[in-house]
């Protein structure tokens, strides 16, 4: 069972349908309910409405051949799952129907993030043509109280503003007029936007008790002329605390407590502000309340380089057990008078049951778990609300009862797979789509994937696609292999794989993972030969490696050549850095190399003239790695007819490349059984994508179905249509 409760016992016997409910006060513990089942009669006992509500949730998981009794409360008072509505558009019928799935969760709130997504009246600037409608979001409310889930509105108060401040009407209060995210604190008509947006927000969830404020990720503080001569007169803090000092009045003049994001304590001193508001210490990095001795190194990493000092005593490790504590924020705030709930990410579910751990040892009373359809309201979608299940589930689960859910973590999944109604061997999409940052855009995993059918069958399908594409022609060339010439780096490798740009190492290895294997590697059907030394090439302040690289050729008329190489240090990223030269018997051509907008991003393969494979999967969200991307380059040979002598790469801004493998290719014709290959694959894409597109409909809007499928086939699709040109 999920949530799993705290005492159950259970004998043979068929219970009886009649159900009676007796309050009683001495049930004080949150939402506690005592049943007692006999063959003649089944008995609920609660002091609360909701204790009777979560009892009935309880009986319908209770096979009917059992009779005995079930004893259970929550171990957190306050279960608190964010909704965000931004980028994506949503499914009306779907989301009403998320507050049913989250009674039977026992999740009892709500943060609901409306973003564009409400009918504001006093401009018609911020609602985008398909928010809801007033009567939509009063049916919210009901349904959310008919399942004993409170709301908890989010109203950004000047952070995080993009979706407003993108529109040219609100440019006077933008902090900069070039970047969107957020309001200037200082300029009144900032803070009259919040006002208008709370009014309207409050008008429609009258009973809610709290109101999320934001504030998070306020990058521009002091940025303007007015802010920056607050910030030197009396700091950041004053002007940060001054502006949420206001907001905090406002809504608490509406008699409501406002909670706001905590991560300005993570840089700066304390603002002087403690009173009727809610400090929400996010972390989604921890994985448990303690972290294990073995991982002081990267605790230290993680935190060392940005906590100011004041929280070095809540990372020391513990004399007992030589541990080293988590959240070291929270204990902060909590010993500086602040009330705290932490706030972990449905991305991951030990992150979750963390937090939930630290709940309830700490005695915050609440746990938050947030969703994010995607960064901000300009940047990509990260993934479909349904398919976090995982971390959301957990957070019912763990909140209910944490100490059942810490011991039994290993049969987690499995009872997930059971309380969504799944075929037990179904766990295993549950486990593939929990602990990932992204589910829409292709997914790589070092190993095959092996999904379940079941209501994450589509995702499973998506994963084990991803993956196929991502081993396709890995092992085997495109062209017979005379068709290739691998060119020796030779003389111009001038590299060991470490090295140092600008005072930076740039490491090809990190532990055990090698991002060039030695060898003949094979990429998109292209063999490369891989040394253990690199050509670097390139101009960069304070270096000195030669601006270009030059290589004689056999292949006298190849049809193109491919690179496989990696943008180590850069100054600006201008489009066209680099060039190669096809040096001819006659006279010499240059193309340009071009780099896409997503450097790093290398599992998006743009419709460009390159296209990019990694050989090693890393944590390309650790930006001290993403320089490590290597990049496949194809490039056609301009003039096959002409006689090539030799090929040139150079650059010509400041930007150093280290070019790991040369192969040239000619074109042969009897590749009939990789064409055959590329149109099973093409024909399988389609027909996912139409699932895909028919599935998704459930959860999104129609205005989102296209765009969501673009970012999870497109790069698959420009993949396949690439490998067809060579083969042309
Ligand atoms: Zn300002």
């Amino acid at each position: 069972m999920l949530p799993y409760p705290h005492i159950m016992q259970l004998n043979a016997g068929r219970r009886s349908s009649t159900v009676r409910t007796v309050r009683d006060a001495s049930l004080c513990r949150p939402d506690e309910y005592l049943i007692t089942m006999t063959e003649h009669s089944t008995e609920i006992r609660s002091a609360t409405d909701s204790g009777f509500f979560y009892a009935e949730r309880t009986l319908r998981e209770l096979p009917p051949d059992r009779i005995g009794t079930v004893h259970d409360w929550a171990d957190v008072p306050l279960r608190i799952v964010m909704v965000d509505l931004k980028r994506i558009s949503w499914n009306y019928s779907y989301l009403r129907s998320l507050f049913s799935l989250f009674a039977d969760l026992k999740i009892n709130a709500c943060l609901l993030e409306y973003e564009d997504k409400f009918p504001y009246s006093f401009t018609d600037r911020i609602a985008v043509a398909d928010a809801f409608s007033r009567e939509q979001i009063a049916e919210l409310v009901r349904t959310a109280r008919e399942n004993h889930v409170e709301l908890i509105p989010l109203v950004q108060c000047f952070s995080h503003w993009e979706y407003i401040l993108r529109h040219d009407e609100f440019a006077a209060i933008r902090e900069d007029q070039k970047n969107v995210s957020q309001g200037c604190p200082l300029n009144p008509g900032t803070f009259e936007l919040f006002r208008s947006m709370l009014t309207e927000i409050l008008d429609m969830h009258p009973d809610c008790r709290y109101v999320h404020v934001g504030g998070d990720e306020a990058r521009l503080l002091g940025h303007c002329p007015a802010c920056a001569e607050k910030v030197k007169r009396s700091g950041v803090e004053t002007l940060f605390g001054d502006y949420l000092e206001q907001v905090v009045e406002l809504v608490n003049a509406h008699g409501k407590t406002p909670l706001f994001w905590a991560d300005f304590f993570w840089h700066h001193d304390a603002p002087l502000l403690k009173q009727n508001c809610i400090a929400v210490d996010w972390e989604y990095t921890p994985r448990a309340l303690r972290a294990g001795e073995v991982s002081v190194g990267i605790e230290r990493i993680r935190y060392g380089g940005t906590l100011p000092d004041r929280y070095a005593p809540f990372l020391d490790p513990d004399p007992k057990d030589r541990t080293l504590f988590s959240f070291p924020h929270t204990s902060w705030l909590t010993e500086h008078g602040y009330r705290t709930f932490g706030g972990g990410v449905v991305n991951a579910s030990a992150n979750v049951l963390a937090h939930a751990g630290a709940a309830v040892r700490r005695n915050t009373g609440a746990v938050l778990a947030t969703y994010w359809g995607s960064c901000d309201s300009l940047s990509t979608p990260l993934a479909l609300f349904p398919w976090r299940i995982a971390g959301i589930a957990m957070l019912g689960a763990a909140c209910w009862n944490c100490g059942y859910e810490e011991a039994n973590n290993a049969t987690f999944y499995r009872r997930l797979a059971e309380k969504m109604h799944d075929a037990p061997e179904d766990w295993t999409n549950y486990a593939l789509a929990d602990d990932q940052g992204t589910l829409i855009s292709p997914m790589r995993y070092r190993e095959k994937p092996e999904p379940g059918k079941g209501t994450l069958g589509l995702f499973g399908k998506k994963v084990a696609f991803d993956y196929e594409m991502q081993t396709l022609f890995q092992d085997k060339p495109i062209f017979e292999r005379s068709a290739f010439e691998q060119v020796p780096l030779g003389s111009q490798a001038n590299s060991t794989l470490d090295f140092e740009v600008n005072g930076e190492p740039c490491k090809f290895t990190i532990g055990r993972l090698r991002f060039l294997p030695q060898g003949e590697r094979i990429c998109a059907g292209i063999p490369f030969l891989l040394e253990d030394r690199l050509a670097l090439y390139g101009c960069y302040p304070g270096q000195t490696v030669p601006s270009s690289v030059r290589f004689s050729v056999g292949k006298k008329h190849p049809d193109g050549l491919a690179l496989i190489q990696s943008v180590v240090g850069y100054t600006g990223m201008p489009d066209r850095a680099a060039e190669c030269l096809f040096h001819y018997r006659d006279t010499s051509v240059s193309v340009p190399l071009i780099w896409g907008k997503n450097l790093g991003n290398w599992w998006v393969i743009e419709d460009q003239q390159d296209l990019r494979i990694a050989f090693a999967n890393v944590d390309f969200g650790n930006h001290d790695y993403s320089r490590l991307g290597l990049h496949l380059w194809i490039c056609r040979n301009p003039h096959p007819e002409k006689e090539l002598l030799a090929v040139e790469l150079n650059v010509h801004r400041d930007v150093i490349i280290a070019l790991a493998g040369l192969t040239l290719f000619e074109k042969k014709t009897g590749n009939a059984a990789c064409a055959d290959l590329l149109d099973r694959k093409q024909k399988e894409l389609e027909t996912l994508s139409d699932e895909f597109n028919r599935e998704i409909g459930k959860y999104v809007g129609a205005s989102s179905i296209g765009e969501l499928n673009c970012q999870a086939f497109g790069s698959h699709r420009n993949f396949l249509a690439r490998l067809r040109k060579l083969l042309n």
